[in-house]
């Protein structure tokens, strides 16, 4: 699905003395089954502009189109964009709450109201992409995981609602080398597959060159820079 950014701006905690401009005048385009490398320095603005595209911040001005819908109006219907536009978050282990990993992967489609057997095929799916074994941990507690697998599960569950456009900030963290290739590997075979639209935030170039169509760069809530890997 092709996504508008217009003109946004976000200020956190508008008019009391720690307002602080997150966003400075952002516009952007992303065209269906683009990926896209989101880059920039720590505190750029790049977690602040990805929560904008399912609805968890309201710009300060500004508006967001989805799929030529605009998300930003008012009495829009985020339950459905939130089943279209999937978000890892940047530290997604606060993303886990059920007492099994199954609960925790199958929490999602739960709720779109499908039957089991399609939530456990769902479930099945998700975790064989993230590389976590569905025998060995279905049943087992998401807090008795390690930090990488707790990212592995997070991600799962949102693989399992099956979005439109996934977005992933930095889902390497805390990785070592072999599950980070792992998961940028059957991220960028997912967005083959079923052309969904991948935001792949990171810090780091190395991560998101190979696997990126287009990098976009924020630099102090702008974002000042986009081309293809080689051009940026
Ligand atoms: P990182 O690479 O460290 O994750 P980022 O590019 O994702 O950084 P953001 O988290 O979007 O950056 O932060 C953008 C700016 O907004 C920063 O100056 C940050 O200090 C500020 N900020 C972020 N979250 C809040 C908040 N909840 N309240 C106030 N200011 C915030
Ligand atoms: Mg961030």
């Amino acid at each position: 699905m092709p996504i508008k950014i217009k003109n946004l701006t976000f200020k956190y905690m508008t008019g009391t003395p720690f307002e602080k401009t997150a966003l400075d005048n952002v516009s952007l385009e992303i065209n269906d089954g683009e990926f896209i490398g989101l880059i920039g320095h720590t505190g750029s603005g790049k977690s602040t502009l990805i929560q904008h595209l399912n609805g968890l911040l309201k710009p300060t001005s500004g508006e967001i189109y989805i799929d030529d819908v605009c998300i930003t109006a008012k009495g829009v219907d985020l339950k459905k964009i939130r089943q279209l536009v999937g978000l890892v978050f940047q530290y997604p282990e606060h993303q886990l709450f059920e007492e099994t990993v199954y609960k925790d992967v199958a929490y999602g489609p739960r709720n779109l109201g499908l039957d089991e057997k399609e939530i456990e095929e769902r479930v099945k799916k998700a975790l064989e992409v993230v590389g976590i074994n569905y025998e060995k941990y279905k049943d087992k507690s998401p807090f008795d995981l390690s930090g990488g697998q707790k990212r592995r599960v997070a991600i799962a569950g949102v693989l399992a609602m099956q979005p439109k456009v996934l977005i992933l900030d930095e889902p390497t963290a805390g990785l070592d080398p072999k599950g980070r290739d792992e998961i940028l590997y059957n991220i960028k075979r997912l967005h083959e597959e079923y052309k969904i639209t991948v935001i792949l935030v990171s810090h780091s170039m190395d991560d998101v060159a190979e696997l990126a169509d287009r990098l976009i760069v924020m630099y102090k809530g702008k974002n000042i820079l986009q081309g293809t890997p080689k051009e940026v």
